[in-house]
């Protein structure tokens, strides 16, 4: 087995124990490789091993990654990084999911984009957890009046809210507050209870915490090269 099939198949493990050990249902928990930084033939080695659900940042590096691996039926590509609106075109053109709607700038170049589509894409409203204003990211606060104006936008179906813990403290107060967040977005969307939280170092306490998408990079593909 390789070094990569066996990072794999111990990071799935480890959730798989965490699930348990937290009173989870395995099936209400997705991971998403984020291939990042690695090319397609990472993609293609994880592909064989049953893996669907891969995470990408940027769009210049995701778009030809796409491409490459195109001919790989079923892979489900999540952006997850912070997107610019001119760049919201091309990521459409392969994404199904977007992890980072973060401002209303953003909500806006979806919108537009959307109403010519004829697919339906899955959002996560991405939330700053830090305390300075000027990092992306909604305040939580402002979340609701956020999540109204995304609301009955043509091809987007709200699933759910997003976060980034910090790294210099305990993830637990930012998975608290993720999941406050969640119970808050449900008032308004009943069916939004996705919850796109848990990174290599955090996600066993993220799935702890109710996390219902972990975005695993560096503990499955290793050091980040290219
Ligand atoms: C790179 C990245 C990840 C994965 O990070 P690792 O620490 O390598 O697991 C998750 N989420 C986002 C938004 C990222 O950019």
């Amino acid at each position: 087995m390789s070094d990569l099939a066996q990072r794999y198949r111990a990071t799935v493990a480890e959730i798989n124990e965490q699930a348990i050990a937290s009173g989870r249902d395995i099936d209400e928990i997705r991971l998403i490789v984020v291939s990042k930084n690695h090319g397609p033939e990472l993609v293609r080695e994880l592909y064989d091993l049953g893996q669907r659900d891969f995470g990408e940042n940027r769009d210049q590096e995701a778009k030809p990654k796409a491409e490459q691996t195109a001919d790989l039926e079923g892979v489900n590509w999540h952006f997850v990084g912070q997107l610019q609106s001119n760049k919201v075109k091309s990521a459409l053109g392969y994404s199904r999911f977007i992890h980072s709607i973060d401002r209303p700038s953003l909500l806006v170049a979806l919108q537009k984009e959307l109403s010519s589509q004829t697919t339906v894409v899955g959002g996560f409203i991405q939330l700053n957890l830090t305390d300075d204003p000027g990092r992306g990211g909604v305040e939580p606060k402002d979340l609701l009046f956020f999540a109204e104006s995304a609301v009955g936008t043509a091809n987007l179906q709200i699933l759910g809210v997003m976060g980034v813990a910090a790294l210099d403290r305990d993830p637990r107060v930012d998975f608290e507050t993720i999941h406050s967040a969640s119970q808050q977005l449900q008032t308004l969307i009943p069916e939004a209870r996705a919850i796109s939280a848990g990174m290599s170092h955090d996600f066993r306490e993220a799935i702890d915490m109710g996390a219902t998408h972990l975005r695993i990079g560096t503990s499955i593909t290793g050091k980040r090269n290219l």
